[in-house]
């Protein structure tokens, strides 16, 4: 892939260029105090900060451009990146950045119009000065948990555009493709979260490449029902049974939790198994589950976790969660976290320093081990060389 030097010698020189960076802000959101909406953890701003700097220290006029949740193609107050540009307004003065690329239909949608207009920088300038219209010299990549998806402002740019992956994508791209291609074994991947149907079709490639799946969090339900277990209210993709039963019966060791905690229909926590009556919904791990999970990432030399293990966002949800990133911070396995929530909850906890590495990608490493490229990754390295 091109690298930000590449992209200098290629432009002759960054002094007075402009260049569009695509960076992943689509950072976890929560309501403050005073009912406006705060960022709950900064990880993929502070992470892009190599890069923008990089840029602005060589003299490049740098707009910076990301989504931010999902909104419904047309502008939506509340997925707004204000609350982004307020913070890289401190720590990155001078960078201009677009609104929420999410707010044109033409982004998801991968619309060649839509690509050219922000090569063109006819896209609004909605934050620093806002005035310049003039077309972009160059652009940059460092959005690492959006490289999976070819949407346009991905693998638009690249086309028209000298393009270069940014610092962040760089580094993402050598340790997260590194596990696929020689992680220490055993290789246990830990999954959870609530994106079932988004990840659920990644599991069944990641099974050939690990040596155990450890799975919590929503995507569990859909397991247990595979096995003829009720799980009452819980979270549960019915479409990716016959999915789970396959991998069930497939090759790869797979463990589920034993106990759930879970909230009844009288609002009351209950500690159950793993059969939920109605109206019960499993929003964590149990105890027993946690002990579980932690003999398998204490044995393991690779661990790669996306997912937080239950509703950790509310502190009655969240113990499972805590023990599975405890059991990684305490292993000496080479451990991986991935996820904008999943890094959120390591650093609620206060493990940051003791992981190897933290994703700003969640779906995005998923694909990565499984397929050993991005359509984004492919869209720099087919970009134009002079
Ligand atoms: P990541 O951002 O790390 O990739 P996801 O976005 O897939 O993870 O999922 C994170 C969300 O999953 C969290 O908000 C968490 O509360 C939720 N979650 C985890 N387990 C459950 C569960 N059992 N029921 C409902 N929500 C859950
Ligand atoms: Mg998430």
């Amino acid at each position: 892939m091109p690298t930000l030097e590449d992209l200098e010698q290629q432009l002759g020189g960054l002094d007075g260029r402009r260049i569009l960076v695509r960076c992943d802000f689509n950072v976890p959101l929560r309501e403050g105090p005073d009912g406006r909406r705060e960022i709950a953890d900064d990880l993929r701003i502070r992470a892009a900060l190599p890069t923008l700097s990089w840029l602005a220290e060589r003299g490049a006029a740098v707009t910076a451009c990301s989504h931010l949740g999902r909104p419904a193609g047309t502008p939506d107050e509340r997925f707004s990146l204000t609350p982004v540009a307020e913070r890289l307004a401190a720590s990155a003065p001078g960078v201009e950045m677009v609104e929420n690329l999410r707010f044109h239909a033409g982004e998801t949608a991968n619309d060649a119009a839509f690509a050219d207009a922000l090569v063109a920088g006819e896209i609004v300038v909605r934050f620093g000065n806002g005035t310049q219209r003039a077309p972009f010299d160059g652009y940059v990549n460092d959005a690492f948990g959006a490289s999976h998806r070819a949407h346009a402002s991905i693998v638009g740019p690249p086309r028209h555009l000298p393009s270069a992956a940014g610092r962040l994508l760089a580094r993402e791209v050598e340790v997260i493709g590194g596990l696929r291609a020689d992680a220490r074994r055993p290789f246990v991947a830990v999954l959870g979260g609530a994106k079932i149907s988004d990840k659920l079709g990644v599991v069944e490639a990641l099974a050939g490449v690990v040596d155990t799946l450890v799975i919590g969090g929503g995507m569990c339900f859909t397991f247990l029902a595979a096995m003829g277990h009720q799980v009452g209210d819980s979270l549960c993709e019915p479409d990716f049974i016959e999915t789970c039963e396959r991998l069930l019966g497939g090759g790869t060791r797979i463990v589920l939790p034993s106990d759930i905690t879970a909230l009844d229909a009288g609002g009351t926590v209950r500690q159950m198994g793993r059969t939920l009556p109605d109206g019960c919904r499993g929003l964590d791990i149990g105890p027993g589950s946690a002990a579980e999970f932690d003999d398998v990432i204490a044995d393991a030399r690779t661990v790669f976790w996306n997912g937080p293990m239950g509703l950790f966002e509310d502190e009655r949800f969240a113990a499972g969660t805590r023990a599975v990133a405890q059991s990684m911070a305490d292993s000496r396995a080479f451990a991986v976290v991935g996820g904008g929530d999943s890094a959120a909850a390591v650093a609620q906890f206060g493990l940051v320093p003791y992981m190897d590495h933290i994703s700003t990608g969640g779906g995005a490493g998923l694909e990565l081990i499984e397929h050993g490229d991005l359509p984004g990754l492919a869209a720099l390295r087919d970009s134009p060389q002079r």
